[in-house]
């Protein structure tokens, strides 16, 4: 690996209040520790997915320590997006949160008819909202224009997800599509977030797929938004107290 050493933050798991996850913030961040991050983001589904999380879970994350385990914990959501700029959590509770991220999934009221409107949908949403990291791109059920994404995150300074399991087991055909996004990332110097997207505490922090396609892509290892405690913190805006 050319890069100096893992990531060491993940920015992005599920909870059992996602409704299709299987492991409590306890146990995904005891196993975060073990595994020796700094760092782990609590970002269960928004409301808008079936299964998921009322607005009251996002509000309650005030009584999540910062610290547990010795590994910071970042008060997250993964929002939906549920049309062109629109979130399904308002902006005062989003405001609330250590961390924002936001992606396209599946039975949430949102499907850009062509690869049109899902790019519209994005770049509406990273001119309106308080967005850290658009999660999991590649999907090829959500086509979009990943140029122009990169391009408009690279001048926000939004964060595009590779994340790892849109490698393997979930998202299928998603790969090349995260290999080419990964390469526009590099090239124009997009701020890239490597992520697991576990649903359960055992894959915390597996992201081997993920940071070989950046790495592979010519993503400098500065890029990586995650890649210490201190620069997600910065990144974030978040001193490290909490
Ligand atoms: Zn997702
Ligand atoms: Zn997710």
């Amino acid at each position: 690996m050319a890069y100096p050493h893992l990531p060491e933050v993940d920015l992005h798991t599920h909870t059992i209040a996602s409704g299709h996850a299987f492991s409590t913030i306890s146990e995904i961040v005891a196993a975060a520790a073990a595994k020796g991050l700094r760092g782990v983001g609590m970002t269960d589904h928004g409301p808008a997915l079936p299964g998921g999380p009322h607005a009251y879970h996002f509000h309650a994350l005030r009584f999540v320590p910062p610290t547990l385990h010795g590994v910071r914990i970042l008060r997250g959501i993964e929002a939906n997006i549920i049309g062109p700029g629109e979130l399904d959590l308002p902006e005062h509770s989003l405001n609330r949160l250590d961390l924002v991220m936001a992606g396209f999934h599946e039975d949430c009221g949102f499907r850009g008819h062509d690869q049109a409107e899902n790019t519209e949908a994005l770049l509406h949403l990273m001119a309106k909202h308080r967005v850290h990291v658009l999660t999991h791109l590649g999907n090829p059920v959500f086509p979009i224009d990943a140029l122009a994404v990169a391009r408009r995150a690279a001048e926000l300074g939004v964060a595009i997800e590779i994340n790892n399991a849109s490698f393997s087991i979930s998202r299928k055909g998603s790969a090349e599509n995260c290999r080419q996004m990964a390469r526009l990332c590099a090239q124009l110097g997009t701020p890239v977030a490597i992520n697991s997207d576990a649903h359960i505490a055992a894959t915390v922090g597996c992201i081997e797929d993920a940071l070989q396609a950046v790495e592979e892509a010519g993503v400098r290892w500065e890029q990586i938004v995650n890649r210490t405690l201190a620069s997600t913190l910065d990144f974030l805006g978040l001193d490290s107290g909490g």
